[in-house]
């Protein structure tokens, strides 16, 4: 496949094995947050790790949306489907995440409330030009990468008219979450994740560039490489991390060059500045209440914020005690050290949301690292 199999090549993969082998100093450990769900979900698929020396570990981060989003917003969520007149649109991943008590939308639809899956925001619209009686409201998420779709779609509700559209509004930001990972030695009470640099989002970077995160390497002394999501790019980001290291410097650089610049995507950037805002603080699934790391629409939007227009009121719910969602989250655990990994909870019985999106750590392994531990002697 063009522009993905030159990325892919075996060869040139273990030639940046090699290198990296070389060149990690076996008298120090090399511990690398892979931040993006979109790593990880590359990690296990293409057994990277299995290239890399002992002292070279990738600890899974935060980075995939759906694992992130609190319990609490899903039963918010809930509440807004139960309402007779509402018609929540929602991305697939999001059905089978778990609310509080086994709470999930695909339990709330199957008695009866309408919820729907859509595919894009165009759908959301379209569902309202189609029932102009309902309130129909879009259950957006995601990282600075799907923002700008959905303020694009509030563009377009606005220029046809669409009185009836509203969003309830769960994106969140990176840089915000990376400084909380880094600065939160009493997160979750499991102390300080020891980290040496992160391999920086790929799809998220192309948004807002890397200049966000120059900040964040000068204030904790951390390199960060932005990387593409192919095999080879996440070698070379690795090996590009390790001679950072090495070499006492904490710099952004960028190994995934082809689509992401110093500045970013300046359109898009400017389409959310006009329409959001940012939140005081916003609940993370591990991560607590993080500052300045959400966004909700600006009050002159405020007629399309379903929080604003069903008055919705903030919940606090606990996660289940036994999911470990939250210390995998914040790089503290693997799934692996969670009992009921694959016992209990598994892509159709998922517990926690890390078992949910294919982009989540759980799920990730459950598909491609369990089978690899077999393979290698290492499952129990
Ligand atoms: Fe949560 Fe399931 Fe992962 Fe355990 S295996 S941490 S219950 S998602």
């Amino acid at each position: 496949m063009k522009y993905a199999d030159e990325f892919r090549d075996k060869a040139l993969a273990q030639g940046l094995a090699g290198a990296i082998g070389t060149e990690a100093d076996l008298q120090r450990a090399y511990r690398f947050m892979e931040f993006c769900g979109g790593h990880t979900y590359a990690i296990s698929r293409y057994g990277l790790e299995e290239l890399l020396p002992a002292n070279v570990r990738m600890i899974h981060g935060p980075g995939c949306p759906v694992c992130v989003l609190p319990a609490s917003r899903i039963d918010m969520a809930i509440g807004l489907a139960q309402r007779p007149e509402v018609i929540l649109c929602v991305y697939g991943d999001l059905m089978r995440v778990p609310g509080s008590q086994g709470q999930s939308l695909l339990r709330a639809k199957a008695l009866g409330a309408d919820i729907r899956m859509v595919y894009s925001t165009l759908d959301a619209i379209r569902i309202a030009e189609q029932a102009p009686n309902r309130e129909v409201v879009f259950f957006a998420i995601g990282f600075e990468t799907t923002t700008p779709p959905t303020g694009v779609m509030i563009r377009l509700a606005e220029r046809k008219r669409l009185n009836s559209l509203s969003v309830f509004c769960n994106h969140v930001l990176t840089p915000s979450a990376m400084h909380r990972i880094l600065a939160g030695p009493d997160i979750g009470n499991v102390g300080r994740v020891e980290i040496d640099g992160f391999v920086g989002p790929a799809h998220v970077s192309t948004i807002i560039g890397t200049e966000p995160y120059e900040c964040l390497a000068e204030e904790y002394g951390k390199p960060i490489v932005i990387a593409g999501f192919e095999p080879l790019d996440m070698m070379q980001a690795i090996l590009m991390l390790v001679r950072q290291v090495n070499e006492g410097r904490h710099e952004v650089e960028n190994q995934y060059s082809r689509a992401v610049t110093r500045v970013g995507n300046r359109r898009a950037k400017k389409e959310v500045s006009d329409i959001f805002e940012l939140r005081d603080q916003f609940e993370w699934r591990g991560l607590g209440l993080v500052p300045n790391s959400g966004l909700k629409l600006k009050r002159a939007y405020a007629q399309f914020d379903a929080e604003v227009r069903f008055a919705m009121q903030d919940l606090h719910v606990a996660d289940d005690p036994a999911c470990e969602c939250g210390a995998i989250l914040r790089g503290a655990k693997r799934p692996v050290d969670c009992k009921l990994f694959g016992a209990v909870c598994t892509p159709e019985t998922p517990v926690g949301s890390c078992m949910v999106s294919t982009e989540g750590a759980c799920a990730a392994h459950w598909t491609y690292g369990r089978l690899r531990d077999y393979q290698l002697g290492r499952a129990s």
